[in-house]
């Protein structure tokens, strides 16, 4: 397989006007890099002219890549198909609807020379509906900040540059795309954000609303158990479990002792039904945890997975 330097990965639903202009753009900053460069674009089931597209600029220029799927599957499944076929050392992602400037590809490119494994786009002056969208999502990324670590303004913003070799190592599903950096903070990523420029979609519609924010925050802890309990769910489950289990079960060693030292009647104690639920509770936690902690163990296992990432081996050759 031939490598390159670079790969741009491009999710497209239904942006047939827009990836014209984006392909002479994307060129035009492309060419001047002096790097070798691939462009993939993929077809997220679109139902307009994108696929005809797409063909004929792969038939004519050999450093456009193109990838057609099924149906919709929504943009995180077209990215995470650009990375698995992407042949470069740099992967960079970004939209198909000219939101993302193609000018901004030289800065990433510096960030990631200077050492860091993924440079994500920071949108300051964003141009998008504030009510509907800007809003919602400052406050989602102010959350998304606390809960994972991982320090951005803007998860959101699809221009990124990532090294390929970590790109290929993350695990996502659903709508987690944005949640690249913090998933790939485990593996030792260096981490940084530069503002970038963003403008108005020129041609067709978002294909978003505000209901992406919910699926945000649901996909969020999601990532909270990834980021922190992956390998050790009986932790979560079974130590949460076992305070249950002892709150309930002194509870009930309580009024047991009022019964039998001081002859109180207990049965319609409201701690007696409290505690019961508790020990019960308490119990179905910790199984549950040690389901989850086989479970954690046979995807490992079944997948040669490794709970380590080695970065490089040194080694004279002989
Ligand atoms: N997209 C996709 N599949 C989808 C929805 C969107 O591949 O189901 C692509 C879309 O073509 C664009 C990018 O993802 O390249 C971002 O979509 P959009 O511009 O609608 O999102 P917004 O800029 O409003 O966040
Ligand atoms: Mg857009």
């Amino acid at each position: 397989m031939k490598k390159v330097d670079l790969s741009i990965v491009i999710p497209v639903y239904n942006e047939e006007e827009n990836l014209p202009i984006l392909y002479e753009k994307l060129k035009s900053v492309l060419d001047k890099l002096g790097k070798s460069y691939e462009i993939i674009f993929v077809n997220d089931g679109s139902t307009d002219k994108s696929w005809e597209i797409i063909k004929q600029l792969s038939e004519k220029d050999p450093t456009v890549v193109g990838v057609n799927f099924r149906r919709n599957y929504g943009q995180t499944a077209a990215m995470s198909a650009g990375f698995d076929i992407a042949r470069g050392d740099i992967i960079i992602t970004m939209d198909a609807d000219l939101q993302n400037d193609p000018e901004d590809i030289p800065k990433l490119l510096e960030k990631v020379n200077e050492g860091y494994d993924i440079v994500s786009g920071w949108r300051k002056n964003r141009k998008d509906a504030f009510i509907s969208r800007t809003l919602p999502s400052r406050i989602a990324n102010w959350l998304i900040s606390k809960v994972t670590g991982v320090h951005l303004h803007d998860y959101g913003c699809s221009l990124k540059a990532y090294k390929a070799d970590i790109a290929k190592k993350l695990d996502y599903y659903g709508e987690m795309h944005r949640f690249l950096p913090a998933l790939a903070k485990p593996y030792g990523a260096k981490i940084t954000e530069i503002v970038v420029k963003h403008h108005p979609r020129l041609y067709g519609k978002s294909k978003y609303g505000i209901s992406r924010t919910f699926k945000v925050i649901l996909d969020l802890f999601l990532v909270k158990f990834l980021l922190d309990y992956r390998t050790k769910p009986l932790r979560v489950f079974g130590g949460t479990g076992l305070v249950l289990f002892f709150i309930g079960f002194f509870s009930l060693l309580y009024l047991v002792s009022l019964k039998l030292f001081l002859g109180h009647d207990i049965g319609n104690r409201p701690l007696l039904i409290f505690g019961t639920l508790l020990v019960l509770s308490g119990i179905q936690l910790i199984s549950t945890g040690i389901v989850a902690e086989l479970i954690t163990r046979t995807y490992y296992e079944s997948q040669n997975k490794r709970p380590y990432f080695i970065k490089e081996v040194v080694r004279k050759q002989d």
